[in-house]
């Protein structure tokens, strides 16, 4: 099979101490680097990268046995050098394959075919496209749905700039990115469901959801992100933006796996029938009143539930930012719970829209580069 190959020196930057980092980040993330005499080797999801200091510039060359493949390991790359070296977009030029695709290669053109209703709260749309056989994965759930401005009757798609970055049209014709869970796919006949949360304050996604009709189509992309790893013992819990994903994780559990599932949702019409282990309790916790990421209860839930004590355990939480923060310092401090038995990601933030999210001053780990989603 023919290999695919891509690479880019990066000059007039601290070669040695921006390899460094990019190392112990990648090294946080389980990918380990093997030195061979000069180089750095690592194996990234289906591509090799090889990295060298020499002086003030960084050599770095990917090869993969597929263009996607070749893809997602020169954006690793691209991200990880863009934000240890401090540098723009423009300085990491790329030379080999690869370089001259029009679009994304994990773009995908959606149409909407089927929309239906989950609770008051909560509205199911079924997607249609091709070429879905990459996001029908159990690992990797998430993805990126991507807005047209509305009222916009010829959007224009993301592009491949030549450093391989996607570029996205300003202005007018701009367009939102989200992220969503998707529910179910069927990438045989090319469906997948995404339930959208109607929640107040709506901003490009929910407002999309909450008028969608059959035909409307918008940009899909991804996946991106960890999910839960299964384990003997699980507590999932979360809000209704993270039903979509508990669910999604509950249907795919041996009948064997133990735990408790935590959700809290605005009124008992949001509640919905999981379909769960039978060795899994169901809690669910109601807002009514209350606006949501306001209340500390799902915290205190989670708090109250005995973590199983050593052994197979995994504990998934998916809630608004200040809930995460919380339950994540528990977990890590007062229960002891190392990185690989819990996964605790902000899915959104009172008051601030996702971008904004992303690139607020109390950055997560969740959102750091070993994790982003291809766009
Ligand atoms: C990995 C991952 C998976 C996700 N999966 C899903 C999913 O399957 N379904 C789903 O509905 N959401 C999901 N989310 C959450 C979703 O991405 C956010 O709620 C996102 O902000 C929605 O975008 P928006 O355009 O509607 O609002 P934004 O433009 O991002 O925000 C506008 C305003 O709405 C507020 N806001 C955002 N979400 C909520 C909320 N739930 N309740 C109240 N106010 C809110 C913001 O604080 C902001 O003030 C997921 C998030 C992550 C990180």
């Amino acid at each position: 099979m023919t290999d695919f190959q891509t690479s880019t020196t990066v000059r007039h930057i601290d070669a040695e101490k921006v390899l460094a980092q990019v190392l112990e980040h990648l090294r946080e993330h389980d990918l380990v680097a093997s030195r061979r005499d000069n180089a750095w080797l690592v194996d990234y999801a289906e591509s090799k990268i090889i990295f060298s200091a020499q002086a003030d510039a960084l050599y770095a060359q990917v090869t993969a046995s597929s263009q996607m493949a070749l893809y997602e390991g020169r954006m690793m790359v691209f991200y990880h050098i863009q934000e240890f070296a401090q540098c723009e977009p423009q300085d990491i030029q790329w030379q080999g394959d690869g370089v001259i695709l029009e679009r994304p290669p994990a773009f995908r053109l959606v149409t909407a075919q089927a929309v239906s209703e989950v609770g008051p709260h909560m509205r199911r749309i079924r997607f249609g496209g091709s070429d879905l056989a990459r996001y029908d994965r159990q690992d990797n759930i998430h993805c990126k749905l991507i807005f047209p401005q509305p009222g916009i009757e010829d959007p224009e798609w993301p592009t491949l700039g030549a450093n391989g970055v996607p570029q996205f049209p300003k202005g007018d014709k701009r367009l939102d990115v989200r992220t969503y869970t998707i529910r179910r796919i069927n990438a045989a006949q090319g469906w997948f469901d995404v339930d959208f949360v109607l929640h107040e304050d709506a901003g490009p996604g929910s407002r999309w959801a909450a008028q969608a009709v059959c035909g409307q189509q918008i940009g899909f992309s991804g996946v991106g992100g960890r999910t839960a790893t299964q384990a003997a013992w699980m507590l999932l819990a979360g809000d209704e933006t993270a039903l979509p994903a508990i669910a999604r994780i509950g249907e795919s559990l041996p009948a064997s796996t133990h735990g408790v599932v935590i959700v809290e949702v605005q009124t008992p019409a949001d509640q919905i029938r999981l379909t769960m282990p039978q060795g899994m309790t169901v809690q669910w916790l109601y807002r009514e009143n209350a606006q949501a990421g306001t209340t500390t209860q799902l915290t205190d839930a989670i708090q109250a539930c005995p973590i199983a004590t050593g052994g197979d355990r995994f504990v998934w939480v998916g809630a608004e930012f200040s809930t995460a923060q919380a339950v994540r310092g528990w977990l890590r401090h007062t229960v002891g719970l190392g990185s690989k038995e819990q996964l605790v990601v902000a899915y959104w933030r009172r008051g601030l829209d996702e971008t904004q999210m992303k690139s607020a001053p109390a950055r997560q780990a969740d959102n750091s580069p070993a994790q982003k989603a291809p766009s």
